[in-house]
């Protein structure tokens, strides 16, 4: 496979990482992961704008423009003769010798890669369970960094009772997922964690939130508690590659009577339809 290595576009086996690298000692990096939809990216300017915000964040000086950036993602996949998929992007603060601080004059390190995955909608599960728990991440879950332990440690506990996620919650209130933004709707109305320092403000979820204001469906952007959220009439989450998936039981409890709810359903189909619109673009 072709991977895109600073501007290069090269081999994946002729990549190096330098064992000093701050994105492997300190998850001193930032990144993006988009789906692709017949070589189509798709919801590229939101993923670049949160890029650009999270490089802020960190004053992490990008060596390219923007547009520079895109074209090289946009080129990855053209190389790859990618049609579904995903691209994961990344740019670490680079290498120098081991210091906390930031070094000077140091080049960040940028790569890229992409892997096929057809979108079968036969072959789409209805739902998922999830676990409960405890958020213990730091203060800054707005920007996306390479900084995973938190959220690995979260999916982990899912994946080892065969759940697929992991829903957080710091003391009472439900944060986001360990990978994705959560929702809950009630009485018809939809409720999401406000895009604050506790939550990455989800590009699934900004989209979602859109389609919602289309469907005329009522959306609250609040904090919202654990009894909230099992007594919830539909529960999904949202991310890049999940799209909307609807929580069908929380540990022993299941929601909805372990059924897709309609509002969910409404939310599925229109989304499905916004990824066929960009096939043909
Ligand atoms: N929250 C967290 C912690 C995530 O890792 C992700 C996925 N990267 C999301 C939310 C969903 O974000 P997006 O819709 O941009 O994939």
């Amino acid at each position: 496979a072709t991977i895109l290595y600073q501007d290069q576009f090269i081999d994946r086996t002729q990549a190096k990482v330098d064992i000093e690298d701050r994105g492997y000692q300190f998850g001193d990096g930032i990144y993006e992961a988009m789906m692709v939809y017949s070589g189509k990216i798709f919801l590229l300017e939101p993923h670049l704008k949160r890029l650009e915000r999270s490089a802020r964040e960190l004053s992490l000086t990008l060596p390219y423009s923007i547009e520079h950036l895109a074209d090289n993602i946009k080129k990855l996949i053209e190389l790859n003769q990618l049609e579904d998929g995903v691209v994961y992007f990344q740019i670490t603060r680079g290498a120098a010798p081991r210091q906390h601080f930031f070094p000077e004059h140091t080049p960040p390190v940028i790569t890229g890669s992409v892997s096929s995955k057809v979108r079968d909608l036969s072959k789409r599960p209805k739902g998922i369970k999830a676990v409960l728990a405890e958020d213990i991440r730091w203060l800054r879950c707005d920007i996306k960094t390479l900084n995973l332990l938190g959220n690995v440690l979260a999916k982990q506990k899912a994946h080892s009772v065969s759940a697929g996620e992991a829903i957080l919650h710091r003391g009472e209130t439900v944060t986001e997922g360990s990978s994705s933004n959560v929702f809950i709707a009630k009485a018809g109305e939809l409720v999401t964690h406000p895009a604050d320092h506790l939550i990455l403000n989800g590009i699934t979820r900004l989209f979602v939130l859109d389609l919602a204001k289309q469907l005329d469906i009522p959306v609250s952007e609040r904090e919202f508690t654990l009894e909230e959220l099992l007594h919830a009439d539909e529960v999904f989450i949202t991310s890049t590659s999940n799209e909307v998936k609807p929580v069908l039981q929380i540990d022993d409890q299941l929601i909805n009577a372990g059924e897709p709810g309609a509002l969910s359903k409404k939310l599925i189909a229109a989304f499905d339809a916004e990824v066929e619109r960009i096939r043909t673009q």
